[in-house]
């Protein structure tokens, strides 16, 4: 049998006043009026701890959404014991089996949960309704569509075999259970990184992020749902050094699939690594981390679509994409342009809360990070070599609001050229045209990350030149587009150095880490 046809879901506009928008605000209205009492999810039941966490709006903090029951050492260990158990019978069933009930939970997200999970997202996330639409909504439902058809493709992947010989390739899960950590700013991630592995036969413990829970409480629900069998999927909110100390050292962990910050993926690494003789196998670690992705024009670029670049690139979700534009390196000729237009777009930006859908800027995610990128907006107002050309103000009085800011420096090894801000703070180093080669040498080498970047240029030559010069410096690269937006099944998604093992969401690529396949010869 066939997976269904597959192609992107199509993303609502929103348009004022038509049904679409009136019917997500009621729906976010509704939900803005309940408090939800979210559960750890283990081996199929809703385990509620006591110990809860207040799930607040970001954009207006003193909104309480619900609590969030935390497990600790006992919840997470009773989690992995369960998907262990669950995990023959799992394994066993057909393919098609565990991709039908992925298939219908992706069907249950693009018609009765669409706005559920979009408005948790809104509220709870603080995107806009594009940016939840094309996230929670459209990409966690391309997600599982796509991954069945492409673990349709890898199961049809088989040796050659010849008279008296029959050779086959049983593409079994991994043995053992797999880690998912996932991150608050795609709910697409979150679902995602349990899904694939749990699709493919393995079972998992997932540790969403504390700022994420309302949407990760309905992914599991749609998962049960779609008729998940219970102990497959386990979900239990944790903090993130208590569920490593809990769950990394056992035995039987197969794998982690991970999105989130370098530092706790680097520290994942050693712990698995520098202990590697307790693992039944070698664990597969998957993981996708941080990034300070570029903007590059050349003198040849359309200086109008450099400025939509940075302006989408750097400020949708206030930039808070591994993705987003955070350095740029723009030509001295064209910067006049560039600036103008830019300047213009971000202060036509509206900024407030996600219920109005006129705002383009929302709230920051929490007051951890709106501390951490205020303390970059403030450095760079008080050096001498950089100018705050737009933004620049924080508040927080009553949600995390960051102004859309653009520094302008003169010395393209600035700290907020380097570091990753992991908000709306987009920095811009304009070169002479002498120092081109030069510039794109900084570039290359001015961060420990390579995840996305963008070039711009109409010059056929310097396109392939830049290309070639920054080979190895973006793992999703873009020319003439900003580095944001992936589309699954289209631009698979990933990158290398400090930014991750590059095993590309949103392509079979990703699927194969969770496979261990078996060769199995026949003679007659
Ligand atoms: N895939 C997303 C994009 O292309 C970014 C994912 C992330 O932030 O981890 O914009």
């Amino acid at each position: 049998p066939q997976t269904p046809a597959v192609k992107n879901e199509p993303i609502s506009e929103f348009r004022p006043g038509s049904a679409e928008t009136l019917s997500l605000q009621s729906t976010m209205d509704h939900m803005a009026a309940q408090q939800a009492d979210i559960p750890c999810f283990i081996g199929g039941q809703e385990v509620r701890t006591g110990q809860v966490e207040n799930v607040v709006m970001p954009h207006d903090h003193s909104h309480v959404l619900g609590q969030a029951h935390v497990g600790g050492h006992q919840e997470l260990n009773q989690a992995a014991d369960a998907a262990i158990k669950a995990q023959k019978d799992w394994a066993a069933l057909p393919w098609q089996s565990r991709a039908a009930v992925f298939l219908k939970a992706a069907d249950l997200l693009a018609g009765p949960y669409r706005n559920i999970i979009n408005a948790a997202t809104m509220h709870g996330q603080s995107k806009n309704c594009f940016q939840a639409e094309i996230d929670a909504a459209c990409e966690l439902i391309d997600f599982l569509r796509f991954n069945a058809y492409f673990y349709q493709q890898i199961m049809e992947q088989q040796p050659v075999s010849s008279p008296g010989v029959w050779n086959q390739l049983d593409w079994r899960p991994l043995e053992g259970f797999v880690m998912a950590i996932t991150p608050f700013n795609f709910t697409a991630i979150a679902g995602n990184l349990p899904a694939t592995p749990a699709m493919l036969g393995n079972v998992v413990v997932w540790k969403p992020s504390g700022t994420q829970m309302l949407s990760a409480y309905i992914i599991m629900q749609v998962f049960k749902e779609a008729g998940l069998p219970d102990g497959v999927i386990n979900m239990v909110a944790a903090d993130g050094p208590v569920a490593g100390a809990a769950l990394l050292p056992r035995p039987d962990l197969a794998g982690v699939h991970f999105t989130g910050s370098t530092p706790t993926f680097q520290h994942i690494f050693a712990e698995v690594g520098g202990n590697i003789g307790r693992y039944h196998s070698y664990p597969r670690l998957v993981g996708e981390t941080g990034g300070k992705d570029f903007v590059f024009a050349h003198e040849s670029a359309n200086p109008i679509a450099v400025a939509t670049a940075l302006a989408r690139g750097a400020f949708e979700y206030q930039g808070q994409k591994c993705s987003a534009a955070s350095r740029a390196y723009i030509p001295s000729a064209i910067w006049p342009e560039v600036k103008a237009q830019l300047v213009e777009d971000v202060k036509s930006f509206k900024m407030g809360s996600t219920r109005d859908f006129g705002n383009f800027i929302n709230a920051v995610i929490d007051e951890r990070s709106f501390d951490k990128i205020k303390s970059y907006v403030d450095f760079a107002s008080n050096a001498a070599d950089a100018e705050i050309v737009v933004g620049g103000v924080c508040d927080k009085s009553e949600g995390y609001f960051v102004e859309p800011t653009v520094i302008v420096t003169s010395n393209p090894q600035f700290k907020t050229m380097q570091e990753e801000i992991f908000g709306p703070v987009l920095t811009i180093y304009v070169y002479a045209e002498a120092d081109f080669e030069d510039t794109l040498e900084l570039c290359d080498q001015g961060s420990i990350y390579a995840l996305t970047g963008a070039i711009f240029a109409q010059d056929r030559f310097m396109i392939n030149h830049m290309a070639d010069r920054l080979r190895n410096a973006a793992g999703n690269f873009y020319i003439n587009d900003k580095p944001t937006g992936a589309v699954v099944g289209q631009q698979p998604f990933g990158g290398g150095r400090a930014s991750g093992t590059n095993d590309k969401a949103g392509s079979a690529l990703n699927l194969y880490r969770w496979l261990s396949p078996r060769t199995i010869k026949e003679t007659f």
